[in-house]
């Protein structure tokens, strides 16, 4: 078997690298390792809308769940601060069924011409001379090896395609999330993405989002900042006990994301990452959904044009340096933020939110609203001085 272009997973990235590559040309093939694309749902399932206008994705009603306002985000006292849908980031806007989203992403990909394998785990990549030339999978029970001139790594938070190819993917301990969500019934629906800062979440945060009928009601806390996995559910049990009480759970989600500044190489010969496999999620939000988007656009526009020149190694070097140009700033900037955030204790996000829930950030600036921190806590000032 021989494709231009093999992309490894299925998620958003895959899906996106998959049917650009393929609108410019490519013959791709996408392996997926799961039955069914999509599922099970690893999310919270919350994505920008304005995000996603911005790159081409119409909105479908068989995916959107709940149209969200705004976001807010709660101190650990119960105050709480106020952002409408444009200022709250990538994970407000709509609040989406996720299986059903990836699967729309794999048919558009289909419609443009991609082939596509399921229950097919890729076990290893093909070198030659130092060039990634495919990979090697398992497909109900027997070992193939499928060639291509281009492997794109789709394959997520626990991406071994980077690694077998010799780009270095690895995280330190604080740059892990650990994050577990129930998806519960019987709560009270509202318009807005709940966020919950502090010794709630150490180093991370809780979150609910609402959909008509349910909502998710999820938490993620450093690893470094934890003994066991287990003690992520007994965060999760507690804030849910005390929110609510006669919530019921009707499916639970497991899972990790990528806090990290972004890594230093994405591209090898023959060979680039793309999505949580390059980790481009968000280190402070969590949200990456938008992020495989943007760069699985971009990743499937370089790999045309290194397709149309037969040219497998500088040519794809432009998918790094364009999605860096694009996004490389806010996640540096982001993850700066992060590393300050899981510094701060209770009585500082109490004294920040008590600050920001007086100001309409529609209509002041940056500058003021510092301004104004400056005089009702000057010690916060200090304490704030790297991040501002
Ligand atoms: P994935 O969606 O993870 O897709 C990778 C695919 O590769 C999978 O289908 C996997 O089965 C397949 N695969 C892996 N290895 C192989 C292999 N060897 N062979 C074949 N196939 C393979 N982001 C948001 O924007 N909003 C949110 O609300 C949000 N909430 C989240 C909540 C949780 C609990 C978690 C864990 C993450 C959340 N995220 C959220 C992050 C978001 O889910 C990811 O950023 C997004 O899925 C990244 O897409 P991707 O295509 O890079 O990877």
């Amino acid at each position: 078997m021989k494709y231009d272009v093999v992309v490894v997973g299925t998620g958003p990235a895959g899906s996106r690298t998959a049917k650009i590559a393929a609108d410019n040309g490519c013959s791709v093939l996408m392996i997926e390792k799961r039955q069914e694309i999509g599922v099970p749902v690893r999310c919270g399932e919350g994505v920008s809308k304005a995000g996603l206008k911005q790159i081409g994705i119409q909105p479908e009603n068989s995916w959107i769940a709940s149209d969200i306002k705004g976001a807010r985000i709660y101190a650990p006292n119960g105050k709480h601060v106020l952002l409408s849908e444009e200022q709250a980031g990538g994970e407000v806007g709509y609040n989406i069924y996720r299986d059903i989203f990836d699967k729309s992403l794999a048919k558009q990909a289909g419609k443009s011409g991609v082939d596509i394998m399921l229950k097919s785990s890729v076990f290893d990549v093909i070198k030659e001379s130092g060039k990634i030339k495919g990979v090697k999978v398992k497909s109900m029970g027997k070992n193939l090896e499928i060639k291509a001139d281009v492997v794109a790594a789709a394959d997520g938070f626990e991406s071994q395609v980077g690694r077998w190819s010799g780009i270095d993917t690895s995280l330190k301990p604080n740059d892990v999330v650990p994050s577990l969500q129930y998806t519960m019934t019987n709560i009270d629906y509202t318009e807005y993405n709940d966020f919950y800062i502090g010794s709630v979440a150490p180093g991370g945060y809780a979150w609910v989002f609402p959909k008509e009928n349910e909502a998710n009601v999820g938490l993620g806390v450093q690893l470094s900042k934890i003994e066991e996995r287990g003690d992520v559910k007994k965060y999760l049990d507690k804030f849910v006990e005390k929110k609510f009480p006669k919530g019921k759970i009707v499916r639970i989600v497991a899972g990790c994301v990528s806090a990290c500044a972004p890594i230093e190489k994405t591209v090898g010969n023959g060979v680039l990452l793309v999505g949580d496999a390059a980790r481009q999620i968000d280190p402070l939000t969590g949200g990456g959904i938008l992020n495989a988007l943007i760069c699985g656009t971009i990743a499937g526009e370089v790999i045309g044009n290194a397709v149309g020149k037969q040219e497998f190694n500088e040519t794809l070097k432009w998918y790094e340096k364009k999605w860096r140009d694009k996004l490389e700033d806010k996640l540096y900037r982001n993850w700066i933020a992060k590393e300050k955030a899981t510094t701060l204790n209770d009585e500082t996000f109490n004294k920040i939110i008590d600050t920001l829930s007086g100001y309409d950030f529609k209509k002041v600036s940056t500058i003021e609203i510092l301004k104004g921190i400056n005089q009702k806590h000057p010690e916060l000032t200090r304490e704030l001085e790297g991040l501002i």
